[in-house]
């Protein structure tokens, strides 16, 4: 990222900002920042293009508050109403941005009110939050107009600002023809901001419909960052197993360290990579679409909070697509929400702040080059490094090589390697591998399942009523056991010393004492088992660009030791 040229200080911001800034321990604006604050101060309408991760979000939050707060300092007396609207395509990003805003206006919380509508509440229950007329209003497009049609607000008075997030993805997750009613509602005079990952056509559709002689800033023109902060590796495999034994000796010998994202191809195949690692005792979290957004954001947090260390997730690009289809269907028969499988504002990979992330694993090649681009972007946020390591299979082959054509024309230099490493020196753990695999059956899936849902039940608010007035399918739901969950093997989750490959030893099994890992240094050419073309040994990349895992409970932390 190319160091910005002025720092937090000399843009005029409200001390209040100036010091929840210095709270959230930013030295200084990114690049996006450095650029689109001063213009958006000026009161220009801004169309910034900028990657994932580059601090767009503060970009426009930071000059939105600060222009609330302006407004309520000057001479004449304000009357309170909603003066700015954030729309976001999913409920997380909405969350995600309510924290963003609600962090920068903690020291002036009394002068600027936020209500995230994209929380996952029942519209009633939001109209008493909407009479209190917060300052700035954060939803999706289709849950905010909702409510201006049935008058639960209002904006065509009051509205001062308006932000189109992650603007692609509002036309791609079919919102359209929701926004454009939208626009209907607002005020012919705002300000607006339009912030989008790409420029795609429609996006540009949107700059006409929305925007006013804007800035265009076309920050970053490469999609992903150099290797410098980020580096990505290819690694081919001639087996489903084989993906499973690397990852293994990844996660189990410590070579991977920090916290790191898995992407799998669908959701059965993240409930059978979660089995997996239950296996081999490490904890995981799974992001499930077809739980409630309140879940899923309760298990977002829960990693953020650094509860476990591995968060696995599936592409939702069948999702995106589904959603939009259901959404257009849903509207020419302007009937109730036809789609009972996924929450139709569901987005894991697109984004979403996952914190802390050192590595992203593909375990299953992403099916376009956008969907790599968005998980690779949940890793090397803001200036922090990171890595991403695609597992692929023969037949995986042409999916990434076409990835890869396309990311190497944008940036030569950042381009993806290959990843060698030295399967034979991990060969003794295949059997423990084929073991934990073979306790990962269909039937142990179903029932991880079902399991998931009973949660859902049992712990479901809406739900409370009809069990206090019916216990007894209260207790048979709690008492329903799995009849073929997946046996845990307390042997998997040690990997005795025998195991480990010599030449892993120095730097594998961090448990092992000083005395013995002196004992087995390893041949300095070939270290830990690993290869590359270049001159960067990956294993050193991978070891030292993963930032150590955050203190974790006590009980997780034995296990993964
Ligand atoms: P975003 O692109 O808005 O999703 O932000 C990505 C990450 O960058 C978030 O975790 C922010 O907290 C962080 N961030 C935003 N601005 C800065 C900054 N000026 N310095 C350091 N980190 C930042």
């Amino acid at each position: 990222m190319a160091a910005p040229s002025t720092s937090f200080a000399h843009m005029g911001l409200d001390p209040r900002l100036l010091q929840a800034i210095a709270e959230l321990g930013w030295a200084s604006p990114t690049l996006i920042q450095d650029k689109a604050i001063p213009l958006a101060l000026e009161g220009k309408d801004l169309l910034a293009r900028a990657r994932t991760g580059s601090g767009k979000t503060a970009a426009y939050a930071i000059p939105l508050i600060q222009r609330l707060l302006q407004l309520k300092q000057g001479p004449a007396v304000q009357e309170q109403a909603v003066r700015a609207l954030v729309l976001v395509p999913t409920k997380e990003l909405g969350r995600q941005a309510t924290t963003m805003l609600r962090d920068l206006a903690a020291y002036c919380t009394r002068h600027v009110r936020i209500a995230d509508l994209s929380a996952p509440t029942e519209p009633a229950a939001q109209r008493p939050l909407l009479m209190e007329k917060p300052d700035v209003v954060v939803g999706t497009p289709g849950r905010v107009l909702a409510h201006v049609l049935s008058h639960g607000l209002s904006l065509r008075n009051s509205l001062e600002l308006l932000v189109l997030d992650e603007a692609d993805l509002l036309l791609s997750f079919g919102f359209e023809d929701d926004l454009k009613s939208l626009l209907c509602h607002l005020p012919r005079i705002h300000q607006s901001f339009l912030m989008s990952a790409t420029f795609s056509p429609d996006v540009e559709a949107l700059k006409e419909l929305v925007l006013h002689n804007p800035v265009t800033l076309r920050l970053q023109e490469a999609r992903l960052p150099g290797p410098a902060q980020l580096q990505q590796w290819r690694l081919e495999l001639g087996t489903e197993e084989d993906k499973c034994l690397v990852l293994y000796a990844l996660l189990k010998l410590g070579l991977l360290r920090g916290r790191a994202l898995l992407f799998a191809g669908a959701l059965e195949r993240g409930y059978r990579l979660r089995l997996f690692l239950e296996q081999l005792g490490l904890p995981a979290g799974l992001l499930n679409a077809q739980l409630p957004a309140r879940s899923r954001c309760h298990i977002l947090s829960q990693f953020n909070q650094g509860f476990y260390d591995y968060l696995i997730a599936t592409d939702e690009l069948d999702t995106v697509k589904s959603q939009a289809q259901a959404r257009t269907r849903r509207k020419a028969r302007k009937g109730p929400k036809a789609d009972k499988g996924q929450d139709p504002e569901f987005g894991v990979s697109r984004g979403i702040d996952f914190q802390d992330v050192a590595a992203v694993i593909n375990f299953d090649v992403p099916p376009t080059l956008e969907a790599y681009v968005h998980r690779a972007g949940r890793t090397a946020r803001a200036d922090n490094p990171g890595t991403v390591l695609t597992f692929v299979l023969p037949s995986e082959c042409p999916q990434l090589d076409a990835i890869e054509e396309v990311l190497g024309a944008d940036n030569a230099e950042a381009a993806i390697q290959p990843y060698q490493f030295h399967m034979e020196e991990i060969e003794g753990l295949r059997y423990r591998c084929r073991d934990a695999m073979r306790s990962v059956t269909k039937q142990a899936i179903k029932e991880a399942r079902l399991r998931d849902i009973k949660d859902e039940l049992l712990n479901s608010e809406k739900l409370k009523t009809y069990f206090e007035d019916n216990p007894r399918d209260l207790h048979l739901l709690r008492h329903d056991r799995p009849l073929h969950p997946a046996i845990i093997k307390p042997h998997l989750r040690h990997v005795p010393d025998y195991l480990v490959p010599p030449s892993l030893r120095s730097v594998a099994r961090p448990h092992l004492s000083k005395r013995k890992r002196q004992r087995h240094k390893p041949p300095a050419h070939n270290r830990a088992g690993f290869q590359s073309r270049g001159t960067r040994n990956p294993l050193r990349s991978f070891r030292y660009l993963g930032r150590k895992p955050r203190r974790l409970a006590k009980k997780e932390e034995e296990t993964i030791a």
